[in-house]
């Protein structure tokens, strides 16, 4: 080891979700491991994030349509929101519950809610906000899909015009996998629990599908299965702006709904902005495939915030699944340079994808993408993939309870 041994080194970790606390588990893992070879050896480990608590999004849709009777508030948030504390407890790694303010990468500070945190290393991972592609009035007149905030506020939303109105219509702007499961759950819970008419529920799509970003093949399996369910699907509606229960698209048309929801797009955190490092054009920071900053080497950079290229015009997708797996990347890097060894590239890993479509049901897009599974088995699935998750981050029991108490809850909507 070439570190000096008298003076500890200070690893800084922005964000405590899919990237950053999995960077965080494993540097406390090789922290632990070269110790053991040397316990002189020390590193400092602090991770901040606004919340103690790591938003599960896969599952944000169950939040959204849970069951009436579920009127426990804090219960239902507990299902997806995964405690910090205990996953880096575990691996003796600091916690400060702070609002990042900015970053002086020259000075090696960052400026939180809390005051000034001094670091050697930093990694950025502060994921991404809601992005409204310019249209006028839709950060107005609609609710995100993003936090948990908004999960709960559509399911309260919903509930409340549902008492009120006899006919209720939901419009989900954003045909992608997470305006997909939201709408396809809406409907299965609606069916499932509203004793009277159903709400109407539109999907729609600016391109000229939905799920633009899969094959054929899921296209018209998740299309086949939003129109079974009773959803209207409209695609190539570019909304160009909103009003009042109102979303109105390039050529004119109107769609006139009670509740509007935004999952139509997100960018890379704003606190970026102020992180003293030159942005992408897309608002990313641009990392080799070491994930280090281009501008900064003792900056890495993350999950969302990241714009990593992998090929000639093609990045990195902004997924849970590639945050959660160049965290690692990121953290032995830092104990690479630690070392004056050379460091590992990120290599993308194609794993396949799930995508929930109601109730029990899904589509499994297989690794390399030709092939998918559909039905129950796309359920299954996704709760191994859930399990999977939660084994990374927190003890075997912790993570058997939160998977079966959150299926247990997740489930009450879901048909026989
Ligand atoms: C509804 C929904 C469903 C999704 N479903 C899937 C899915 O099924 N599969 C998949 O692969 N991906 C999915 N995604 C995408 C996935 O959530 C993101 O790609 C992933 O969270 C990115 O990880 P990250 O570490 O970059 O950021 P995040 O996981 O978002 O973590 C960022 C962290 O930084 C903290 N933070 C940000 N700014 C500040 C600040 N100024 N001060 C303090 N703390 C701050 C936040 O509190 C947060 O904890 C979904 C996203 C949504 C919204």
């Amino acid at each position: 080891m070439q570190q000096n041994d008298h003076t500890t080194q200070k690893v800084v970790i922005l964000g405590a979700g899919f990237g950053g606390l999995s960077a965080a588990i494993e540097l406390g893992r090789l922290k632990k491991r070269r110790r053991k070879q040397n316990s002189q050896f020390d590193l400092e480990i602090i991770v901040i994030d606004r919340n103690d608590f790591q938003l599960f999004t896969p599952d944000l849709y169950e939040i959204a349509s849970a069951a009436k009777d579920i009127t426990d508030e804090k219960k239902l948030k507990q299902a997806v929101c995964i405690d910090v504390r205990i996953g880096l407890g575990q691996e003796s790694v600091g916690f400060l519950k702070a609002v990042i303010e900015s970053v002086d990468p020259i000075n090696k500070q960052v400026l939180t809610s809390k005051g000034e945190v001094d670091y050697d290393y930093l990694i950025v991972a502060p994921g991404s906000e809601p992005f409204y592609f310019g249209i006028s009035g839709m950060a107005e007149h609609s609710i995100p899909f993003k936090w948990i905030q908004d999960a709960v506020t559509i399911r309260s939303t919903i509930q409340r015009l549902m008492e009120e109105k006899e006919q209720v219509h939901v419009i989900v702007c954003g045909a992608g996998p997470a305006g997909v499961e939201l709408a396809a759950e809406l409907r299965t819970m609606c069916e499932r629990i509203m004793s009277r008419q159903c709400f109407g529920l539109t999907l729609v799509e600016g391109r000229g599908t939905v799920l633009p970003q899969f094959n054929e093949r899921v296209q018209r399996a998740g299309y086949k299965r939003l129109r079974q369910l009773g959803i209207i699907v409209k695609s190539n509606f570019v909304i160009t702006h909103a009003e009042e229960g109102k979303v109105i698209s390039k050529t004119g048309e109107t769609l006139t709904g009670d509740l509007i929801i935004w999952t139509g797009g997100v960018k890379a955190s704003s606190l970026l902005e102020h992180s003293g490092v030159t942005l992408t054009p897309r608002g990313q920071i641009a990392v080799h495939n070491t994930l280090q900053s281009q501008q900064f080497p003792d900056v890495f950079v993350i999950g969302d915030a990241a714009e990593c290229q992998v090929a000639d015009g093609v990045y990195t997708p902004m997924t849970a699944h590639e945050a959660v797996h160049q965290g690692p990347v990121a953290a032995r890097n830092v104990f690479h340079l630690l070392q004056r060894e050379s460091l590992e590239a990120y290599h993308v890993k194609d794993e396949g994808f799930v995508i929930t479509m109601g109730g029990k049901n899904g589509i499994v897009v297989l690794p390399g993408g030709k092939y998918i599974v559909k039905g129950v088995i796309g359920w299954f699935m996704r709760q191994y993939v859930d399990f999977r998750h939660f084994r990374t981050v927190l003890p075997f029991m912790k993570a058997c309870t939160l998977w079966y108490s959150g299926m247990k809850m997740m489930s009450k909507n879901d048909p026989e």
